[in-house]
């Protein structure tokens, strides 16, 4: 067996373990050659690279062998800590955003974490692949992810990663980032494997500082300085021991609301229930809270704080979709004319309620990066998803998702009211079907599926079939929709009627469309 020979560059590598010890030098040279795939002849060649050269591409190919791609998602980077979201990998998703900013000439990122248990390693080492392109780094601590956005603003960056697990149990974790301004999504997110896997990241002679900074004051000052409630108000507050805790204390003592406070304590094992409050069971406490106390209505927030969840006392959940009515209308008063987006999974309620208070109701694809792009390019005031991520864009706020700032807003239309949960229960509605879901077995299979529905896609008696994201078709009494998810191999049905008898129909007639382009399918309703 040819031991190879190893050249001193060699071994004063840390090479990754595997299977060998990597303290016997002929188990090292096989190491290496097996790695690199080079000098299998003679190792005396190595002599000849620079040692940081071979670090280099050493590391690049240890991370390759590592890198499941899987984390890749469509709207952010999310993997299980330890087992595909390791430090070494966030840290080289660090160099190559390091890279993309100094190519860029942006000088500055900023970074923060909510409060998952892994989020201090995972920030540090996103901190040093940063600055090792020569970037400097803006710390910011453990924040909400808008607070994250609010310091890219801030510091005038535009640029910056929370590193988040959202609404997803404590054994995930993430990564959301934005560069110049904008957010990363799809093509780009798989750009940072690519690079990631090519070893195109520069190396700067001189590695970027970072420094530790706290924007809290700025964010209250930013909030508490424009929104004005016109009365004092009492709410009880959901936190789910996500990030939102401390922030939230002070913001609602800053707007002059007293709270009820629920599971403030930051917690990334999440004792009492997940931190998602697009999940009725998730509102099930704050209910009980709000109807056992004289709170006016209730808030939750999900992990991260950039979604809002709201409870009403007579136990009704109030959904984003409902909630964007009174911000439409609010901000339609100063903005006449203006659209208002809202994407595809919304209730169709929301159309004749924009149109009759003067605006222009404009759907949108669902999908955070998505929203938030079509916004840019219409300059619209306000856009909203069902999923709850809520976007002000009218002068007063500039235009990113944040549950906490959503909260300050709904606050102040309310405090205008006497009894804020009998404005949210009139809110017009409809009869509709939870999200469902058809699932399938690997990642794609959804994609093909709703394309062939797609295809087939005739509706004598459907008024309009929208085909910007998946399928929605609109009948004179409700809507059903089936699009891909974006995250997971699954395709979401939604189904709405402007009356429980419409809502069956509108369900049969859908399922025999569905089950004349596949018989095979499973049928979630
Ligand atoms: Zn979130």
């Amino acid at each position: 067996m040819p031991a190879g020979f190893l050249c001193a560059d060699f071994n004063r590598l840390s090479l990754p373990i595997g299977h060998f010890d990597g303290s016997n030098p002929a188990q090292r040279a096989m190491m290496v050659h097996e790695l690199t795939g080079i000098h299998k002849q003679n190792c005396l060649q190595c002599r000849k690279l620079p040692n940081r050269r071979v670090r280099r591409f050493i590391h690049t190919k240890r991370i390759s062998m590592q890198l499941d791609r899987s984390i890749f998602k469509a709207y952010d980077i999310r993997g299980i800590v330890g087992k595909t979201l390791t430090e070494d990998v966030v840290r080289s998703v660090g160099e190559v955003l390091g890279t993309w900013a100094a190519r860029k000439g942006i000088k500055t990122m900023c970074v923060g974490r909510d409060g998952r248990l892994s989020g201090p390693s995972l920030s540090a080492a996103l901190m040093q692949g940063i600055v090792s392109a020569g970037v400097n780094v803006k710390d910011i601590g453990m924040q909400p992810t808008p607070v994250l956005y609010f310091a890219t603003h801030h510091f005038g960056c535009g640029s910056g990663v929370a590193v988040t697990g959202s609404h997803n149990p404590s054994e995930y974790n993430g990564l959301k980032m934005m560069l110049g301004g904008l957010t990363l999504f799809g093509h780009e997110i798989a750009a940072i494997a690519d690079a990631i896997e090519a070893g195109d990241v520069i190396k700067a002679d001189a590695p970027g500082t970072i420094e530790t900074v706290d924007v809290t004051p700025a964010y209250l000052e930013k909030i508490c300085g424009n929104v004005k409630l016109a009365r004092r108000m009492k709410v009880a507050v959901d936190c789910g021991n996500g990030v939102a805790g401390p922030l939230a204390a002070r913001l609602f003592e800053g707007l002059g609301a007293d709270i009820e406070p629920l599971y403030f304590e930051i917690d990334g094992n999440f004792p009492h229930h997940h931190p998602d409050p697009s999940k009725p069971a998730n509102l099930n406490d704050l209910i009980r809270a709000v109807q056992a106390g004289d709170a006016e209505l209730g808030l939750a927030f999900d992990g991260d704080a950039d979604r809002l969840g709201v409870v009403t006392r007579s136990g009704n959940i109030i959904y984003p979709d409902r909630q964007m009515m009174l911000f439409a209308e609010d901000i339609l008063k100063h903005h006449p004319g203006a659209q208002i987006i809202y994407d595809v999974k919304c209730t169709r309620a929301l159309v004749p309620w924009i149109r009759e208070r003067g605006g222009v109701p404009t759907i949108s694809a669902t999908g955070h990066s998505l929203v938030k792009a079509r916004l840019r390019e219409t300059g619209a005031p306000f856009a909203g998803e069902m999923s709850g991520h809520l976007f002000f864009n009218d002068g007063r706020w500039p235009g990113f998702d944040d549950g906490l700032y959503a909260a300050a807003r709904l606050l102040e239309i309310l405090s205008r009211s006497d009894n804020p949960s009998a404005v949210l229960d009139a809110l017009p509605t409809a009869v509709n079907t939870p999200e469902l879901h058809i699932e399938f077995a690997k990642e794609g299979e959804n994609k093909a599926f709703i394309e062939k529905l797609r295809q087939a896609a005739k509706f004598d008696d459907a008024e309009d079939v929208i085909l910007i994201d998946g399928l929605r078709v609109e009948f004179k009494d409700g809507f059903a929709l089936a699009r891909s998810s974006n995250t997971t191999p699954v395709a979401v049905i939604r189904v709405e009627g402007d009356t429980p008898e419409a809502l069956e129909r509108i369900k049969e007639r859908f399922a025999a469309f569905i089950l004349s382009v596949d018989p095979t399918v499973k049928l979630p309703f």
